[in-house]
């Protein structure tokens, strides 16, 4: 198999928030250094970061602070969040949503007098979440990409990372081996430091959110390279995706979080409203709650003819909703839905990870040279994600990345790969080639319902123990399906095969630290251990290849459960 090469001072790999704000701060802080940000789709059309509908969480306005969105950020994490992460993140955001302003050219929304408009999101005692509408994804990754096309980066698109690749004395990353997914071939592209930017990705589950080519390939890859991961059993699920039948990739979709906000009711099959005996916020309640809510009501059996529950915004009439959800009015038409006027199905989405690759915060991992940010990392969000914290996640700690990799290129040499890493991961990549084809849509039928039923919103020991188990008899099964002697030029069922194992791969891991935490707290729900521990006492799960989990305690570096910033704060 012929192997092409190449080589980088900075690789990048994904070319989401993260990924693109890296490039371009790596640029500006080391101009002379080559950067080269490689994909596994187009630059600039990939990825969650263009799909953030919401928008931003950045303390601008006056009354807000940077301590208040650091204790939102603490408290919505239900005290696990690594706190120097999290001062970093809501300090640094408004550095970012400056520079994305002023320098780099986007427009966000503002009120009459001029100032940026801010509104509010669940779990945030303040109205902060900037936004271009409800498409803010499209332009803050619009303009990156741009600034990224205008200068000298280079790019390899359509390139899937599947190894990271260390040196001969395996104490720095030395490379990352590609397969290039227009010609099949493999190419190993070696560099001084590399930024791992994949952006995560839970669509193991049934209903899932994220786009589709992620497959939490990062995550696996930083497994076998050796690093820990933390907070692994967090999945955070959205109440209310779209729910429009199986045939169609609209399910799952989000409807977003305003339509409750606004005064939206949800009904299970029996069109009763529910929430009345879940939370006394009733469909404000947040996401977490309300997920749980609705998968209680399917388990009950109370469901609509595809199995969710309704959401209903008629009593508000039609004409304002058509008005204020115009995009989310549409999107239900195209599927048959008058979300106006009428019911719209829908089911909890499983919809971002909180947990992901241990870092500092400089960015830095374990293994020298390698760098971590975005939905990759782990750490900034603890139990839960606030709605607005992950593209804030995202375009801070990719920038922060960009600059140490620029500091820490300046001394750094290439390393030699480490041949047996690649040979390996060669090996493993064309192992189905060497298989008869079989039904790869079964093993991810199969992957999809273990997950959502054994793994998901609600779980207990049992279910753990039996979806561990079954992920073992998916992935042995996987083993045995190949692709026989196929063309690997466009092989998407080969891409299906290779993501279907990081998803494998990684769905152990959320079990595993599932079963360790034997608490509730935020997304993570056991029905055997309903209480939340003591929050002096916080501990996080930290994994490693062998699925043996550890629990960290958490350090308060700046605040301990029952204080608060606020007190101190101007
Ligand atoms: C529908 C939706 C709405 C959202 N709305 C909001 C919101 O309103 N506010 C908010 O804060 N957050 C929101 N989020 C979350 C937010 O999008 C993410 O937290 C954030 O954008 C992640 O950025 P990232 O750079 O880490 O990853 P991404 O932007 O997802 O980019 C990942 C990149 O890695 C590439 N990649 C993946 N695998 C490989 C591989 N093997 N090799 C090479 N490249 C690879 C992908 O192609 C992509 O380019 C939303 C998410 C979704 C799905």
């Amino acid at each position: 198999m012929a192997l092409q090469t190449g080589a980088t001072d900075i690789l990048i790999l994904g070319s989401g928030g993260a990924g693109l704000f890296a490039a371009l701060h790596a640029h500006q802080a080391a101009p002379r250094a080559s950067i080269t940000v490689a994909v596994k789709g187009l630059l600039g059309k990939c990825g969650c970061t263009r799909m953030v509908q919401g928008g931003y969480n950045v303390a601008l306005a006056a009354g807000d602070s940077v301590e208040r969105h650091f204790m939102d950020t603490i408290e919505g994490g239900k005290w696990l969040p690594d706190q120097d992460l999290a001062w970093k993140l809501v300090t640094l955001a408004v550095e970012r949503i400056h520079e994305l302003e002023n320098e780099l050219g986007c427009f966000f929304d503002r009120n009459p007098d001029g100032t940026v408009h801010q509104k509010a999101f669940a779990g945030q005692t303040f109205d902060r979440t900037v936004h271009k509408g409800d498409l803010t994804g499209i332009e803050i990754i619009n303009r990156l990409a741009e600034q990224v096309w205008a200068r000298k980066i280079g790019r390899l698109e359509e390139h899937r990372a599947v190894e990271l690749v260390k040196s001969e004395d395996k104490k720095s990353i030395a490379g990352v081996l590609f397969i290039d997914m227009r010609t099949g071939e493999y190419r190993l592209v070696r560099a001084k430091a590399v930024l791992l930017a994949t952006g995560g990705g839970p669509t193991m589950y049934r209903y899932h959110t994220p786009s589709g080519d992620k497959s939490c390939d990062g995550l696996a890859m930083a497994l076998r390279a050796g690093l820990r991961l933390r907070d692994m059993e967090m999945v955070q699920f959205h109440p209310t995706g779209l729910l429009a039948g199986r045939h169609t990739r609209m399910t799952g979709t989000v409807l977003e979080e305003g339509l409750r906000g606004s005064g939206g009711y949800l009904l299970n099959g029996e069109r009763e409203r529910f929430m009345a005996r879940y939370d006394p916020k009733l469909e404000r309640a947040t996401r977490d709650i309300v997920s749980r809510a609705i998968f209680s009501e399917m388990r009950r059996g109370k469901t609509t003819p595809h199995g969710g529950v309704y959401i209903a915004m008629g009593h508000l009439g039609p004409e304002r909703v058509r008005r204020e959800f115009k995009g989310m009015v549409e999107r239900c038409a195209d599927c048959g839905f008058d979300l106006a006027g009428g019911l719209v199905e829908v089911v909890p989405t499983a919809h971002y990870l909180m947990g992901g690759v241990e870092f500092a915060p400089d960015c830095s991992t374990s293994l020298a040279g390698l760098y971590v940010a975005g939905e990759d990392s782990g750490g900034v969000h603890g139990a839960n994600r606030l709605g607005g914290n992950g593209v804030a996640n995202s375009t801070v700690f990719g920038a922060v990345a960009g600059d140490s990799m620029a500091t820490w290129v300046r001394d750094a040499q290439l390393s030699i790969p480490d041949g047996n890493i690649v040979d390996e991961a060669i090996r493993r990549c064309e192992h189905p080639f060497a298989r008869k084809p079989g039904n790869l849509e079964a093993l991810r039928e199969r992957l999809y319902d273990v997950m959502w039923e054994k793994a998901g919103i609600i779980r207990d020991a049992r279910g753990l123990a039996e979806a561990a188990s079954e992920l073992s008899g998916i992935d042995a099964a996987l083993d045995e399906t190949g692709l026989g002697n196929a063309d690997r030029a466009f092989n998407l069922a080969w891409h299906d095969w290779l993501n279907l194992k990081s998803l494998v791969g990684v769905s152990r891991l959320i079990c595993a630290a599932a079963l360790a935490r034997e608490d509730s707290r935020g997304a993570h729900y056991r029905e055997d251990y309903p209480e939340t521990g003591s929050l002096e006492s916080s501990a996080f799960t930290s994994i490693a290849a062998d699925g043996r989990v550890v629990m960290k305690p958490v350090a308060f570096t700046r605040v301990r459960p029952g204080e608060s910033l606020l007190k101190n704060a101007a």
